[in-house]
């Protein structure tokens, strides 16, 4: 719910009230909940589709599609579960991945601090120093070119090659 009013720009209090954006107001009178909302001051109610209906002033089918959904031949009730579905799922698969990138980068960003120390700390050529210019390298190219092509294929050796330079450094 909180992701379709942020949609039209209204923000929710730490107590999950806003201000109502359908009869317009200046103080908070509508409760959110996880899939709903409640406005005390105009009596509207219900969930994200009855939501989008009342601010757009449309019928369930055009709210359902505004929200992503595809239309078919399902009865209302289906369609509305089924997108309600979706929308959850979709979120928790963009949550995940964001969280593995974050790990993912930052495994890198510690590899290569990692190898700076070496290039820094070090005479030029010795083993250390050849080392971490080796990596350093291509460690920059992984974490410029992004996790997102070629991911699957990438991981694996990034994550290797980086506990490799991690082991490394530890018997320092
Ligand atoms: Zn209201």
């Amino acid at each position: 719910m909180k992701e379709v009013l942020a949609r039209y720009g209204v923000m929710v209090n730490r107590n999950n009230m806003c201000c109502c954006p359908i009869h317009q107001e200046r103080h908070p009178s509508m409760k959110v909940f996880k899939d709903g909302y409640r406005c005390f001051a105009c009596g509207s109610c219900g969930d994200i589709f009855s939501f989008i209906q009342a601010k757009e002033h449309c019928d369930f089918k055009t709210a359902f599609t505004i929200l992503g959904g595809t239309y078919e031949h399902h009865s209302n009730e289906t369609a509305r579960v089924a997108a309600q579905m979706k929308f959850s799922r979709k979120k928790v698969q963009a949550q995940r991945a964001k969280q593995e990138e974050k790990r993912f980068r930052q495994t890198l960003m510690d590899a290569i601090g990692m190898c700076e120390y070496w290039i820094e700390n070090r005479e030029p050529f010795d083993d250390d120093w050849v080392f971490a210019q080796n990596k350093i390298l291509w460690l920059w190219a992984n974490y410029e070119d992004k996790y997102i092509q070629e991911m699957e294929i990438n991981e694996v050796n990034v994550y290797r090659t980086c506990r490799e330079i991690e082991q490394r450094f530890l018997t320092l």
